[in-house]
């Protein structure tokens, strides 16, 4: 529901942006939809929404290193700054973490306020619809750079938004072969102009030996789940070769049976869980990869569309026609 809120307030240490362009997340769909999940953890009235870019106009007292009419991005996931998480370089994991759009107010609005430290200033070269994209792009690149990909046979379960991203990332990554898992065609297609080599869809009969077949018998090297699938969780830990990586981001929505034993202590698998985006290193890795790749994500930002047209927005990610969805704020005055 789109509705009048005041401007938000800022602290000593935050800064007040006017939003430009904000993504759409399957997170906002969720929530859109007011499933269990978001009536289980969101606590309304908020506003949601947390990929977004947008020009500073207003810094707080003690914010240094940026100023007005700067054009940034933000870390989403604000750590508490001094439990031995964050104090250590791994504020994705903090537990006490609050995120934009979900546990306080976010994006989809003219105006946020944010801590500056979770400020990402974007450079001129890169678009408005791109910038708005660094925090799912963030999760791809998070879980591609979490295990070595050049050289290898990589399985990509799940071809959404995240796991397109990670297709483009692995081949920038120099993966030998990408092999993909998805069931929709329009999404199998995208996976292929992007970078993928196998297109599989989940239903067809004699998939997993034309994985296989494909990888010398033996399966794939690293397996990128991003579906969240229980089926595709556990299709890509049978087909895992031994010795192989999980790299596991889809999140199911409920506990998943997996065949322990036989899927991945007897094959020796390491699993990898990846959280949000590392901060920092995950975002200068996914600027560089922008600057060299920006014609594959600008063909994963499928539609872009006037802030108001945001139930078309949603729409489009529900019936599965669309991929990133960007809403475009027009600058208005005050
Ligand atoms: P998405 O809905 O765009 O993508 C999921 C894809 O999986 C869809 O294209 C769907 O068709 C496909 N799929 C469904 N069943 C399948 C099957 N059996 N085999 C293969 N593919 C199948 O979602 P997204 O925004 O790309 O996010 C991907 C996943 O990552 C979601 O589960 C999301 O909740 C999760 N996520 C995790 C983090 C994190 O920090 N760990 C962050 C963001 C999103
Ligand atoms: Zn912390």
């Amino acid at each position: 529901m789109l509705k009048e809120a005041p401007k938000p307030a800022i602290g000593p240490g935050d800064v007040l942006i006017r939003v430009r362009a904000a993504g759409i997340c399957g997170t906002d769909v969720h929530i859109y939809d007011w499933d269990r999940w978001s009536q289980n953890r969101i606590r309304p009235p908020l506003i949601i929404g947390h990929e977004f870019v947008g020009e500073i106009v207003e810094i707080g007292q003690n914010v240094r290193h940026v100023k007005p009419g700067q054009r940034v991005s933000a870390e989403g996931h604000i750590g508490c700054g001094h439990c031995e998480f964050c104090r250590t370089g791994q504020a994705h994991i903090c537990n006490d973490v609050r995120i934009i759009g979900v546990d306080r107010d976010g994006c989809f609005a003219e105006y946020i306020s944010i801590e500056a430290g979770n400020l990402w200033p974007v450079p001129d070269v890169i678009p408005d619809h791109l910038a708005a994209v660094f925090d799912p792009l963030g999760n791809a690149m998070h879980t591609v750079m979490a295990e070595p990909v050049a050289g290898k046979s990589i399985l990509i379960t799940g071809a959404g938004t995240i796991g397109l991203f990670a297709v483009a990332i692995a081949h920038y990554a120099g993966a030998a072969t990408i092999m993909v898992i998805e069931p929709n065609a329009f999404k199998r297609g995208l996976a292929s102009e992007v970078g993928a080599d196998v297109l599989l869809d989940p239903g067809t009969e004699g998939l997993e030996q034309e994985v296989l077949d494909r990888t010398d018998g033996l399966g794939p090297q690293v397996l990128l789940e991003m579906s969240g699938n229980p089926n595709a969780i556990n299709q890509g830990f049978r087909l895992l070769r031994n010795g192989g990586c999980a790299c596991l981001l889809g999140i199911p929505p409920d506990k998943v049976t997996l065949d322990l034993a036989k899927d991945i202590i007897f094959k020796g698998v390491t699993i990898r869980a990846i959280n949000g985006r590392r901060m920092f290193d995950t975002w200068y890795q996914s600027q560089n990869f922008l600057f060299a790749e920006q014609q594959r994500v600008e063909r994963l930002v499928t539609h872009r569309l006037p802030f108001e047209q945001y139930e078309r927005g949603f729409e489009l990610l529900k019936n599965g026609t669309a991929v990133k969805v960007v809403l475009e704020l027009t600058a208005s005055e005050g």
